[in-house]
């Protein structure tokens, strides 16, 4: 099969792949799924105590939610975000807020996401990966992801202030 240039309905990243077709579980076209994985495989081998990995989870899937995506995971990635950029958690912490938040059996809050979805890209992270950088790379990404999502910060801070017990 030739390869064809596929837009991400997510992200709107154009990539050339012979993989035209779109990704059911999130909002994506294959090939950027794919640089997902490339990414995941690399944070993953990581030995990083701050657990940065968490942070990509969440930022996809901001970046691609859609309607097959599940209301829950599309409301903890926002609060995964909301936790980093607006509380300076790590990963790792995300993580067991994630875990605390999973304890409590509720219907969460179906949101929307906007027209743009972040001005920057997992192909943005992948090519600019040299060293230790990436965790700037990765932060830079995921703040894009969080800017671009504007209109729901005041929701997401109260959902995570309430049922994490913040101040
Ligand atoms: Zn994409």
């Amino acid at each position: 099969m030739p390869a064809e240039k596929t837009i991400c309905p997510g992200c709107g990243l154009e990539l050339e792949s012979t993989e035209t077709g779109l990704d059911d579980r999130f909002n994506a076209s294959c090939a950027c799924r794919r640089l997902y994985d490339e990414l995941s495989c690399f944070t993953l081998n990581q030995a990083d105590a701050e657990f940065t990995h968490q942070l990509i989870v969440d930022a996809y899937c901001a970046q691609h939610a859609g309607p097959k995506v599940k209301t829950i995971s599309i409301a903890f990635s926002l609060i995964g975000l909301y936790l980093v950029f607006e509380r300076d958690y790590t990963g790792r912490q995300v993580q067991l807020a994630h875990m605390a938040l999973a304890k409590q059996s509720k219907q969460w809050h179906r949101f929307n996401p906007p027209p743009m979805t972040g001005t920057l890209t997992v192909s943005n992270v992948l090519n600019s990966i040299n060293g230790e950088n990436y965790r700037k790379n990765i932060h830079d990404w995921a703040g894009s992801v969080w800017t671009a999502w504007a209109s729901t910060h005041t929701q997401v801070a109260e959902l995570a202030k309430r049922y994490l017990k913040l101040d």
